[in-house]
């Protein structure tokens, strides 16, 4: 009797999923490979505060087909509700059963509001493309109610993503006030940061770098604040009002719920337990966000992780040998501050402004082309220059009606 194929099934099409899948393409078609995703897009979340603020959306999200050939892997969008562990099937939410002989997840993380008041109502994030873009709508639109005007910005959290954005609002506050007519007023963007510093799990040095740039593009930093409720006419914060109709919320991740409810081990942070092999259980493997590695919580871990797994299943399955033990790979860490600045760790070594963005930029490439061609990887890469500005008075109606729709 013919042996069927060895069955992999992938659940996610982010960094780490996508990279499994596209490395096991590689290996000609020794396997049978579903990758399951709830979009069928892939976002490159990097770039979406580029998005939020007249970039275009080209940059942050990818359709999947355009990374993998359906041809080869079947692409299921779908959502994963359950693990059927002893039948060696998942469910997805619309009732298919979609049986594994290896199990591959990598479901990244939730946006965590810790229950405060009003947060998940009234701030916007950040974290998917429509977050971005309704983000951007948000902003055109209260620059052209006159009748509400808006010019109090407050970004929440003095990580990477709130750094990042922080950097380059106020000029697309002023960009889009240029494009309407509108007589340029004053705009004051603020950071709240609970912390007495910025990116406290970075060296201190880097923090008060990345400050003086802020400080330099006009942003008001507030440390040791903490956000305690919102409205939908003011964030509180250690007890007084800051007026605002733009908070971005971008202080806190948790890890995707469906580990906790499918009873895998966690770590005290949510993260799930791997062994050496990054294996939760026999035949189930943890990556990228959702797994207790040291440097989860990055996009260059979870395409490390990624093409880890595939060389590891291709070494089980096709080799019948014990793979190579996992070692985490310290990241570089990129951190983008306004228009062509960023400061750069790369092991020792540190960087700040045009040639820590000139790393940035490389990064992207490398990003782009650790999934798709050198030619694709190009044109994604230059779509960073493009402007796409989500409004009926910068764009035709109709277009901006279709983009919305799109959402
Ligand atoms: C705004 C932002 C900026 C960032 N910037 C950087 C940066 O500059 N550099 C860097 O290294 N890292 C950055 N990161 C972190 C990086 O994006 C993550 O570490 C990376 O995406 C993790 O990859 P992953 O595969 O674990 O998860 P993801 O890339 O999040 O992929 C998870 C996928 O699984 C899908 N999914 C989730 N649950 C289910 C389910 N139940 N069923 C089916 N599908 C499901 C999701 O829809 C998603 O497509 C940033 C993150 C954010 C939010």
């Amino acid at each position: 009797m013919k042996k069927h194929k060895q069955r992999i099934v992938i659940v996610g099409g982010g960094f780490g999923g996508v990279k499994v899948a596209v490395d096991l393409l590689k290996k000609d078609d020794q396997f049978d490979i579903t990758l399951i995703s709830e979009h069928d897009t892939f976002r490159y979340y990097p770039s979406l505060y580029h998005t939020a603020t007249g970039g275009s959306r080209k940059v942050s999200s990818i359709p999947l087909v355009e990374l993998i050939d359906p041809s080869r892997i079947n692409i299921v969008k779908a959502k994963v509700v359950k693990l059927e562990r002893g039948y060696k099937y998942v469910l997805t939410n619309d009732g298919q059963e979609i049986h594994y002989d290896y199990l591959v997840l990598s479901l990244g993380v939730i946006t965590n509001y810790f229950g405060i008041k009003g947060l998940e109502e009234y701030a916007f994030g950040i974290k998917t493309l429509h977050d971005a873009e309704k983000l951007k709508v948000h902003l055109h639109q209260q620059i052209i109610d006159e009748s509400k005007p808006d010019l109090n910005y407050v970004v929440v959290g003095g990580g990477p993503t709130g750094i990042e954005l922080a950097g380059v609002l106020g000029e697309y506050v002023q960009y889009i006030c240029d494009k309407h007519g509108i007589k340029r007023k004053s705009v004051h963007v603020d950071l709240v940061e609970s912390n007495p510093r910025l990116v406290p799990r970075m060296p201190a040095e880097i923090g008060k770098k990345i400050a003086k740039q802020l400080r330099s593009r006009g942003v008001k930093l507030y440390f040791k604040s903490v956000v305690q409720a919102q409205d939908d006419d003011e964030l509180f914060v250690n007890g007084k009002p800051i007026r605002s109709h733009t908070v971005i919320w971008t202080a806190g991740m948790a890890n995707n719920p469906f580990f906790a409810e499918q009873g895998f081990q966690l770590n005290k942070f949510g993260r799930v337990r791997v062994d050496q092999y990054l294996q939760s259980e026999p035949s189930i493997f943890v990556i990228g966000d959702n797994a207790d590695t040291p440097y989860s919580g990055m996009a260059q871990t979870a395409i490390y992780d990624g093409a880890y797994i595939a060389k590891s299943l291709y070494t089980i399955i096709v080799d019948q040998k014990t793979p190579k033990p996992y070692s985490a790979k310290k990241p570089i860490y990129v951190m983008p501050a306004g228009p062509s600045w960023a400061a750069v760790q790369w092991g020792p070594v540190r960087l700040y402004g045009r040639i820590g963005w000139a790393l940035r930029r490389a990064a992207d490439f490398i990003g782009y082309k650790d999934y798709e061609s050198f030619f694709k990887a190009t044109r994604h890469w230059l779509a960073e220059y493009d402007r796409e500005d989500l409004c009926v008075h910068c764009q035709p109606e109709e277009s901006v009606l279709e983009e919305r729709a799109a959402f």
